[in-house]
């Protein structure tokens, strides 16, 4: 019998997967994959609601709605002052999965060095791989995940055809500010290379600090895309809407990868992804401000109990050094642990890295996007486990 993709086939399950699967069995208080307990603004979920019941439940437009892609448009225009031709720089895709997969199938040939940063979202690098792509890791370090610039610049060369980067960034909760995106664009003009910028927490943001998008930056406009998610602006992480901004010649290819990846998205999603792009500001300050007092929640409880807390700019997460407490095992050996004897999951930091045996093995990634309750739930079992 001949064998599957080699490379497809040797990858493991995805550590949210595996962790909630164990949060399940085990009935602990799950901190692991990061998705909300609240239902999302009710307004978009009754326009979804109402399409659903009165609307054209039949293929939409391969592109998306017109609506969402406007709303994309206006929204761009809004937050980042962008402006953006809603016909031929907008495309509505199945979560911001499907549009990276879009954006690396699109734009990477074989044999094409593709740049990234370390700790990185677990998708990223078996599809840069898949497409062909050889990446060129770049690792930040922690506590602080600053990025070194010597390096960054050593992993560029004529060769990149792109850099593939999160921010605000998932894991390390690290938003990179506005030097930094300067010295990224600098190489990627230097270099003639795409940036390719996960942006799914540009809400999600704290201390004041306000997401900035690198296609803002001089020279950027024209050589990056720029990707959204309905499921964290609007705290539907189940809908898999999400969203790409891109110039019309990458999004040429971008829009031929997708016609044949899943060609559309479910139109009453999309239809409530446009009313939720369509808030008042006033929804988006609530967001930020309502994931700030939950992170400070957690973390406070966190330190409390006696676990390093790493410092959290953006996203749903918090990592914490669990050294500390005095435990001694890798950080899958923790996290198990405190699944199966304190009832509460975190996610490992190490399935982030290329090389987990190579990674910082001392982090644990605690998700506070859930009711004050729930965490509540989660500081009381870890708080009387380790105080034992
Ligand atoms: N990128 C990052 C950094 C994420 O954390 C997530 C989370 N789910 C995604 C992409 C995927 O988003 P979606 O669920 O819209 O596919
Ligand atoms: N982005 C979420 C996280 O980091 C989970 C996404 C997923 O389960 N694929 O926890």
């Amino acid at each position: 019998m001949k064998t599957a993709n080699s490379l497809m086939s040797g990858l493991g399950t995805t550590v949210f997967e595996v962790m909630s699967a164990l949060a399940r069995e085990h009935r602990s208080v799950n901190l692991g994959q990061g998705f909300p307990d609240d239902k999302g603004p009710e307004p978009v979920r009754k326009a979804a609601a109402d399409y659903l019941m009165d609307g054209h439940n039949q293929y939409p437009p391969m592109m998306g709605l017109p609506e969402l892609r406007q709303a994309v448009a206006e929204h761009a225009k809004r937050f980042q002052g962008l402006e953006v031709d809603w016909q031929s720089e907008v495309m509505v895709t199945s979560g911001a999965t499907e549009a990276l997969a879009d954006c690396l199938f699109g734009l990477i040939e074989p044999g094409d060095e593709v740049v990234l940063i370390e700790p990185l979202y677990d998708s990223y690098l078996p599809m840069v791989r898949r497409a062909g792509g050889i990446p060129k890791l770049v690792r930040l370090e922690p506590p602080h995940w600053s990025l070194r610039r010597a390096e960054l610049e050593a992993a560029f060369s004529d060769r990149t055809k792109l850099i593939l980067f999160n921010t605000p960034m998932n894991p390390c909760s690290k938003v990179f500010d506005r030097a930094e995106l300067e010295f990224i664009a600098a190489l990627c003009l230097k270099h003639d290379a795409y940036a390719v910028c996960d942006e799914v927490y540009e809400h999600i943001i704290f201390d004041g600090k306000k997401h900035q998008s690198i296609m803002t930056l001089p020279g950027m406009r024209d050589r990056t895309a720029r990707i959204g998610s309905a499921g964290k602006s609007f705290s539907l992480t189940g809908w898999k809407v999400g969203y790409v901004t891109a110039p019309p010649d990458m999004m040429k290819a971008i829009g031929k990868t997708h016609q044949f990846m899943t060609f559309t998205t479910p139109p009453n999603l999309q239809w409530g992804t446009a009313a939720g792009l369509r808030l008042a500001d006033g929804y988006y300050a609530e967001l930020a401000g309502d994931m700030q007092r939950k992170r400070d929640r957690l973390a406070g409880a966190l330190a409390n109990i006696g676990f390093g807390v790493l410092p959290a700019h953006g996203t749903y997460f918090v990592t914490t050094d669990f050294r500390p407490l005095g435990f001694n095992g890798t950080d899958e050996d923790f996290c198990r642990h405190i699944t199966v004897e304190a009832g509460v999951t975190a996610v490992p930091v190490s399935a982030f890295y290329d090389s987990p045996e190579q990674a910082p093995r001392h982090l644990a990634r605690f998700c506070f996007c859930k009711h004050d309750e729930t965490l509540d739930r989660a500081v009381e079992r870890l708080g009387r486990h380790f105080r034992q």
